[in-house]
């Protein structure tokens, strides 16, 4: 392949590999890990358990992390960067659409649906960010690492991202730890300096989740069950991150064990695998991922078209400047 085509492939790996996490993972979001390993480990799409959040979605139907992360990509596209007036009023559109959805309005967390509140009543993007440190701004953060090259305009706009409705400290540090992660994916960093150099940004915003990043990335080697119980697996940033870099760096030489693993980790399984799937679609591109899970999945080709939008960019910005 030229090196245009290994690029344009490793954005699409990257978009696609978050929304097919997101799919697949959808399917245990909220089960334990002890009864995922009792019914059996999931591989394929299918439908989610009844009573779970996406429990009404088609098998390979995405959810909420996927459909944020399309706003901020098209957000990005459309301002030729990160603009987060227009993002937030993209965001807020998109929340009110969702929660007067029967079937999506399931799977808004409650940071997203605070903010969206806020944002809707009229509060600036600078003060609708929701308190509560889960991980909504990771999850969908995917595309700001795509859109720029240099790691402190990523900080920096990660950053941006996410404030509108995620506005705690460790919520805004794993947006950036996400956002650097996939630039150092992308430019196919040994793992070991991938993790060092995303730990550098995060430690700036939150040391502790820059800590439990290295701890997890420690453990690689050590037996799912006991690094998932030490790690804790819940929608919040603390957890979902570091149980995604574990994922990650664990089957680092077989990633697409490293999807599976993270889709049956439990908890919050949706948000840890849509992770792990832009860190590992945007290292190793979208050829990577099995046929069954690509064609599987909803609204692909939207995806695929909005990822080569974001490398025409960059290609046209590298010939412009
Ligand atoms: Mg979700």
């Amino acid at each position: 392949m030229y090196p245009d085509e290994i690029s344009k492939n490793k954005y699409i790996g990257c978009l696609l590999g978050a929304a097919i996490g997101d799919a697949l993972g959808k399917q245990n979001e909220g089960i334990t890990r002890e009864d995922i390993l009792k019914t059996g480990c999931i591989k394929d799409y299918g439908k989610a358990k009844e009573g779970t959040p996406g429990d009404k979605l088609r098998p390979g139907d995405f959810t909420d992390d996927t459909e944020q992360m399309l706003v901020l990509a098209r957000s990005l596209i459309d301002n030729n960067g990160m603009d987060a007036d227009d993002f937030s009023k993209r965001m807020a559109k998109w929340g009110n659409d969702a929660l007067k959805d029967p079937i999506r309005k399931n799977f808004i967390g409650p940071s997203s649906a605070l903010a969206i509140e806020r944002l809707n009543s009229g509060v600036s993007w600078k003060w609708s960010g929701s308190e509560i440190p889960s991980c909504g701004s990771a999850m969908r953060v995917a595309p700001v690492g795509l859109f720029y090259k240099d790691l402190d305009e990523i900080e920096e706009n990660a950053v941006i991202s996410s404030i509108p409705t995620h506005n705690s400290k460790t919520s805004i540090a794993g947006a950036v730890a996400v956002a650097i992660a996939v630039r150092c994916a992308f430019d196919e960093m040994e793992c070991e300096d991938i993790i060092s150099r995303t730990c550098a940004s995060t430690s700036k915003y939150d040391m502790d989740l820059a800590e439990k990043i290295k701890f997890s990335f420690e453990l690689r080697n050590n037996d799912p069950d006991e690094v998932f119980s030490k790690i804790g697996t819940s929608y919040l940033m603390i957890d979902t991150v570091p149980c995604a870099f574990y994922c990650f760096a664990r089957h680092f030489k077989n990633p697409e064990h490293g999807i599976i693993e993270a889709v049956n980790a439990g908890g919050d399984t949706d948000s840890i695998a849509c992770i792990t799937g832009a860190m590992v679609g945007a290292f190793y591109g979208m050829d990577l991922f099995p046929e069954r899970w690509k064609d599987g999945l909803e609204n692909k080709a939207l995806i695929e078209e909005t990822a080569v939008k974001i490398f025409e960019f960059m290609k046209h910005k590298q010939i412009t400047f």
